[in-house]
């Protein structure tokens, strides 16, 4: 089984990521934690290019390729392995963040960036889809570090990429399952139970 989370900057994914990996364990289910982009040495490489090295530019397609490749390597090298091996796999972010910044808020059409996708998996899709929708003003005040790229872009456009998840998640694989992640930690957890468990 393939699990993917994703959702705003804030939104919670690496504190249910921890807590949903814990649960897995406990049910005997052998793991493998992967982040997208990143995960591989090429994939972190590209990972610390767009994440941090501004000073290099990058046009709107060149960094919608560049996501893809770093995930057509985690595909190939690790996900795929790891589903063969039988292992429960969970990823920090997959293709359907890629849809939402490069496309519904970067410009580019999200149907093409859903067929590049196809190229960069060979098809592979998360079984399920987790969205922590959360409003970007309460993502803000979670996250300190953040705060000078979010001002950078503005309210504005993490309201596109918050709308861009909703509309787009139900396409990202077989079953998705948005939450509101105003919530708990704990009431999100326990939701995110309910619908990975069998
Ligand atoms: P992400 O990985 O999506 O960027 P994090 O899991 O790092 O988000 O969470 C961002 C911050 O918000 C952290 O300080 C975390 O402790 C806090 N946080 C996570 N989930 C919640 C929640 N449900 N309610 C309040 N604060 C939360
Ligand atoms: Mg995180």
């Amino acid at each position: 089984m393939f699990i993917t989370i994703d959702g705003i900057d804030g939104a919670g994914k690496s504190t249910q990521l921890d807590l949903l990996c814990e649960l897995l364990r406990s049910h005997g289910h052998r793991l493998a934690r992967f982040r997208d982009p990143g995960s591989t040495p090429v994939g972190e490489s590209i990972r610390e290019i767009l994440l941090h090295r501004e000073d290099i530019p990058l046009c709107g397609t060149t960094e919608m390729l560049l996501y893809m490749a770093s995930r057509a390597q985690l595909v190939q090298d690790l996900v795929a392995p790891a589903l063969e091996r039988g292992e429960t796999v969970v990823s920090d972010r997959f293709l359907l963040a890629n849809v939402v910044y490069q496309g519904s808020a970067g410009g580019i059409a999200p149907n093409l960036i859903w067929q590049v996708g196809k190229i960069a998996t060979k098809g592979l899709e998360p079984n399920k889809t987790i969205l922590l929708d959360l409003p970007p003003e309460i993502a803000f005040q979670r996250i300190q570090r953040g705060q000078d790229r979010l001002e950078k872009r503005g309210l504005a456009y993490f309201e596109k990429v918050r709308s861009g998840f909703l509309e787009q998640v139900p396409f990202a694989g077989p079953e998705h399952l948005i939450i509101d992640a105003t919530q708990s930690i704990d009431a999100i957890h326990q939701a995110i139970a309910r619908f990975v468990l069998p």
